[in-house]
């Protein structure tokens, strides 16, 4: 059965929030708490939303177990970006870090104590003092399940302020206006499946990563980039998608993380040799150097024949010297993970781990008010309507490599910005504006072609095709050749996503149905991802071209980077699949420049 335009219903509301996570629920809570009339819609109920898996901590330099600054804390996320991320934003977020982390404090989140009192803070990979001196305790936590207690710290707090949930609804598609402005979206409610549009004077989208792009992966099933390809398909550019990162531990085979804090604590990584590699690779931080950089390493001790196990194609990871104690107290989880993932008492023995998918470093781009903005000539200029936070979004204070603990302080931070912007700027008793008459066009079309196409492709096969090409063709060693393949292959599959059929197109919970839309917006997130990578001839972060590697002496590209061609943000327009650029901000807001260098560790 067709759906059609009558069978529609609206509502209307100051602010729809896309997604529950931390950085939808910090938003919500915001603005629940000023009286805004604010929806938040989520695919799964709100606390299993994937910052619920976060493990390791949040970053603020609270200085409680070791000397520490805001600026230290900002040198170190400039370098992490490797000169990607924008700085002045950079700059915001590590000033404002310990406020937020403290209203959290406030709220109840239980974190983990010193004897005196103050919030533990564990050493965390690329956060150093004293400009890259030597490691840091930054990464406030409550034990491996920082993520589990913020979260549900969020959603008590947002339960006292009244905010309005959706629980089991599934945001389609952007509307906007002829002025472009956006006022409202159409969403399927999963129980019934009802369409509706939902409208108002603003969205925020909070959709969280698409890291279901790859096939080994650290991210929830939901993790399918919906804001990426809402905004994609409403002619909003996507920004450095070619950033990928690769969680150095990953439980080999199983793609299950096994948080950094592990390294923060004091665990090593170990090749065949029994060799504590990283300390030649990186002297200082050993094997709490940034996340790009571990996980290079450990490929390179893979491809160099010194992996692990009967295929030699996996690391060690060695706990057992922290003592059983440490490890129940300080990371239970990890103990768990070990022992059902892995087969194996870390308390004990070495733990295999590869280099897993983790985060995108791309995403949406926003000004740090996490307003929406389209460039024209160079210059940013906001959507009327349209914000997003979290890590669907790119602000950029990650770049070309996020640091641990920088995306749950990303979610505070932004999400409260995004939430004081949109109350500063709501005048009370103006109407919502009106939607234009062809509002629905579009989530109809996609609606009714999967109706009528009984006969297309399983959505799940095309989705793990996908899958297996992104993996091959947008991995931690990538070369041009490689990438120029995954392009043609990627852009192939289009065709394909465009036959996905249902077999079943009953209404109630038809999960089939909800699988074949979260396919089309994996494929903006795909497409963007293979275009951007195989543009970008440097290397810079997690986009490491074995075509453009050099040695840290190359005169004008240390490492593979090239500043004078490439220290630049991509842009990717799903319309016409191309491709534009705009300029990194040098320029912090009160801080001086840290101005690029190579980078080592
Ligand atoms: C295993 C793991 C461990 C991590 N550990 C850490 C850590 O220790 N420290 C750190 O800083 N970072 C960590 N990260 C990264 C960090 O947790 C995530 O980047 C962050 O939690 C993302 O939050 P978010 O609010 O953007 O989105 P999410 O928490 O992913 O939430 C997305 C929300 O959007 C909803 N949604 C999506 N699409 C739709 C749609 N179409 N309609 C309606 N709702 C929709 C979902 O239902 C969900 O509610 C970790 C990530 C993983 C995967």
């Amino acid at each position: 059965m067709s759906y059609t335009k009558d069978q529609i219903s609206n509502r209307k509301f100051d602010v729809v929030i896309v997604g529950a996570g931390g950085s939808g629920m910090r938003a919500s809570l915001q603005l629940a708490r000023a009286g805004l009339n604010v929806a938040v819609l989520s695919k799964v109920f709100p606390t299993r939303s994937h910052t619920v898996a976060a493990q390791g901590g949040v970053s603020a330099s609270l200085g409680n177990m070791s000397e520490d600054s805001w600026e230290y804390h900002f040198y170190d996320t400039v370098k992490g970006s490797d000169w990607l991320g924008d700085q002045d934003a950079i700059e915001f977020m590590c000033r404002e870090a310990p406020k937020v982390v403290y209203d959290l404090e406030h709220m109840g989140m239980p974190f983990d104590r010193n004897p005196d009192g103050t919030i533990y803070q564990r050493p965390f990979g690329g956060h150093t003092a004293n400009f890259g001196e030597k490691p840091v305790q930054r990464a406030c936590a409550a034990a491996d399940r920082t993520g589990h207690a913020m979260l549900h710290t969020l959603y008590q707090a947002n339960v006292a302020a009244r905010t309005t949930f959706f629980v089991e609804w599934m945001a389609l598609d952007l509307i906007r206006n002829e002025a472009g402005d956006c006022v409202g979206v159409t969403a399927l409610e999963m129980e019934t499946g009802e369409v509706y549009t939902l409208q108002a004077k603003t969205v925020l989208l909070a959709t969280g990563g698409a890291g279901r792009i790859y096939q080994s992966s650290t991210n929830a099933f939901i993790n399918t980039g919906d804001g990426l390809g809402m905004a994609a398909r409403a002619g909003i550019a996507l920004q450095d998608m070619e950033f990928w990162q690769f969680h150095p531990t990953g439980v080999a085979g199983a793609g299950v993380l096994l948080t950094e804090g592990c390294r923060g604590e004091g665990a090593i990584l170990l090749n065949s040799n029994g060799e504590r590699f990283m300390e030649r690779y990186a002297p200082t931080l050993k094997d709490l150097a940034p996340r790009d950089f571990v996980s290079r390493c450990m490929g390179q001790e893979i491809l160099e024949g010194r992996g692990c196990g009967p295929n030699k194609d996996y690391i060690h990871m060695k706990l057992d010297h922290l003592g059983a104690d440490t490890i129940h107290k300080r990371l239970p989880s990890v103990y768990e993970i070990g022992v059902n993932f892995a087969n194996v008492d870390v308390t004990r023995e070495p733990i295999p781990v590869v280099p897993t998918i983790h985060y995108q470093m791309g995403g949406i781009p926003t000004n740090i008010n996490g307003q929406v903005v389209h460039t024209v000539n160079g210059e940013d200029r906001p959507v009327n309507g349209l914000y997003a936070v979290g890590e669907c979004s790119c602000v950029s204070v990650h770049g070309a490599n996020r640091l641990g603990t920088n995306s749950l302080l990303d979610l505070l931070v932004f999400g409260k910005a995004a939430g004081d912007h949109i109350i500063a700027n709501n005048k009370p008793g103006t109407p919502v504006q009106d939607l234009p008459a062809n509002a629905t066009d579009l989530t109809l079309a996609r609606l009714n072609r999967l109706e009528s196409a009984q006969s297309g492709e399983y959505a799940q096969d095309v989705a793990n095709d996908m899958r297996a090409i992104m993996q091959a063709h947008a991995g931690v060693f990538r070369s041009q050749e490689v990438m120029d393949e995954g392009v043609k292959k990627i852009a192939e599959l289009r065709a394909r996503v465009a036959n996905i059929g249902l077999k079943d197109t009953s209404k109630v919970f038809n999960t089939a149905r909800i699988e074949a839309l979260e396919v089309e917006n994996l494929m903006e997130a795909a497409q963007a991802t293979i275009e951007s990578a195989a543009a970008r001839q440097e290397c810079r972060g997690a986009h490491l071209v074995r075509d453009y590697e050099h040695d840290v002496t190359h005169p004008t590209c240390p490492l593979g980077r090239n500043d004078a061609e490439w220290m630049k943000h991509t842009l990717w327009h799903s319309a016409d699949n191309s491709l534009t650029y705009k300029p990194v901000r040098m320029k912090p807001l009160t801080a001086e420049t840290v101005p690029p260098k190579p980078r080592t560790f």
